[in-house]
C-alpha cells in the first residue's frame, strides 16, 4: 500500500497513531512505528522540555523505523513553554512532528530549521488551509467523530475530507472515527492518503493504560462519548462518565474553567488511565468506541487493518464493475 503519505514519511502502511496525552509513550509509538505505521509520542506527557527530550530519544532508540512527535497547543490549566518544547524536539534528532489545537506559527521556524516535516492536525478547511501557507508537509483532518477537540464546526469527516482534497494541494491524513479496515479504505477513497487513529490504539495490549479502559472501550457503543467545554469554545470529546455529566450540568450555569478545573485537570484523568476508576477524572476517547470489539497487539491490529482494506479494494470495489 504505498501512498503519498507513505512515500513522505517512509513508512510501510498509511497508519499513523495520532497524539495522546498520557498514552502516546515510546512503548506504544514504537510499537506502531514497528508494525509499519508511524508511531508518534505526545511530547506534553512529560512534564518538562527537558524530560521529553530523554523520551524522544528513549522512543528514536527502540525503532529503526520513522517515528514522530506530537505537540499540542490549546489553552491549559498552567502555562506550557511550547517553544521549549519545540527546541527540545528538535534537538531529538526526530524528523517528524504533529502540531495539533492552535496552528503552528510560533512553532514552525525551529520545525523548520530542523528540516522537520510537520503534519498539522485541525477541524476546518480554513485551518487547513493556514497550515499549507506555513509551510506544513500535510493535515491531517480530524472529523466531527473524533476524540478530544473536535473544533466549534461540528462537521464530520465525510464532509472535510473531500473539501480538503478539492481546496489543499498538501497529502491529506483522515481523523476521527477510523478503526478498521473498512475506514482505511473508505478514507483512500474520499482522498487522505492514510488514517491517523487514536482511540482505537487505545484498546491494544501494548497501550499504557488499565486493562479497565481496554475493557471499557470494548462494551461502549458509539453514543458513549460526551462534549465538553462548548461554552468555553474548546469543545471537547470524552467517554461519557459520571465527571462528564457532572461538567456540563455546571456549564448550563456558566461554570467557568476555575470552577471546573478541579474536576477537568489532565492530571485527573493521568489517574484515571493509572487505576482503571473509569469515573475519577475526564478521559479522552472518540465515537469509533462503537466498532473496538477487542484489545489485539498493535501489529495484530495494522496487519489486520490492511489486510482488510485490500479485500475490500480488491473484492468489492473492484468487484462491482462489470464492465
Ligand atoms: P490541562 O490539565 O491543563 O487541562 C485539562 C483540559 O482543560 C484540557 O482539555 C484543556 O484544553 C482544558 N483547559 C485548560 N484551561 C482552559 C481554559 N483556560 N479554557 C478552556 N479550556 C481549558 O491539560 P492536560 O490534560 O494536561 O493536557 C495538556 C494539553 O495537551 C491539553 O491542551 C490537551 O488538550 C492537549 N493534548 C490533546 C491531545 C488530543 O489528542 N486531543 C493529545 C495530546 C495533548
Amino acid at each position: 500500500m504505498q501512498t503519498k503519505i507513505t512515500k513522505l514519511l517512509g513508512i510501510k502502511y498509511p497508519i499513523i497513531q495520532g497524539g495522546m496525552q498520557w498514552v502516546g509513550t515510546p512503548e506504544l509509538a514504537s510499537a506502531v512505528s514497528n508494525a509499519g505505521g508511524l508511531g508518534i509520542v505526545t511530547a506534553l506527557i512529560s512534564p518538562t522540555p527537558e524530560q521529553a527530550l530523554k523520551e524522544i530519544k528513549r522512543a528514536l532508540d527502540m525503532t529503526d523505523s520513522p517515528i514522530g512527535v506530537n505537540l499540542t497547543i490549546l489553552p491549559t490549566l498552567k502555562p506550557v513553554p511550547y517553544r521549549e518544547y519545540a527546541n527540545a524536539i528538535a534537538e531529538s534528532g526526530v524528523k517528524i512532528v504533529e502540531t495539533a489545537g492552535k496552528n503552528p506559527q510560533e512553532v514552525m521556524p525551529v520545525f523548520k530549521e530542523a528540516q522537520i516535516k510537520v503534519i498539522h492536525k485541525c477541524t476546518s478547511i480554513q485551518h487547513a488551509k493556514k497550515a499549507q501557507e506555513l509551510g506544513c508537509s500535510a493535515v491531517s483532518i480530524d472529523g466531527f467523530e473524533c476524540a478530544g477537540h473536535p473544533g466549534e464546526d461540528d462537521i464530520p469527516g465525510l464532509i472535510l475530507l473531500p473539501r480538503a482534497k478539492d481546496e489543499l494541494n498538501l497529502p491529506i491524513i483522515a481523523s476521527g472515527g477510523f478503526g478498521d479496515g473498512r475506514g482505511l479504505a473508505a478514507a483512500l477513497c474520499l482522498g487522505a492518503e492514510a488514517i491517523n487513529m487514536g482511540t482505537r490504539f487505545l484498546a491494544t495490549k501494548e497501550a499504557p493504560v488499565h486493562q479497565n479502559i481496554k475493557q471499557a472501550l470494548v462494551n461502549a457503543d458509539e453514543k458513549q462519548t460526551k462534549l465538553i467545554f462548548r461554552t468555553l469554545h474548546n469543545t471537547a470529546r470524552i467517554y461519557k462518565n459520571k465527571i462528564a455529566e457532572q461538567v456540563v450540568e455546571m456549564e448550563k450555569r456558566n461554570a467557568s474553567i476555575d470552577e471546573l478545573a478541579p474536576l477537568v485537570s489532565g492530571l485527573r484523568g493521568k489517574k484515571v488511565f493509572e487505576t482503571g476508576d473509569l469515573d475519577y477524572g475526564v478521559w479522552t476517547a472518540g465515537m469509533v468506541a462503537g466498532i473496538i470489539r477487542d484489545i489485539p497487539s498493535v501489529a495484530e491490529l495494522v496487519t489486520r487493518i490492511v489486510e482488510e482494506a485490500k479485500d475490500i479494494i480488491k473484492e468489492r470495489l473492484i468487484g462491482i464493475i462489470n464492465d
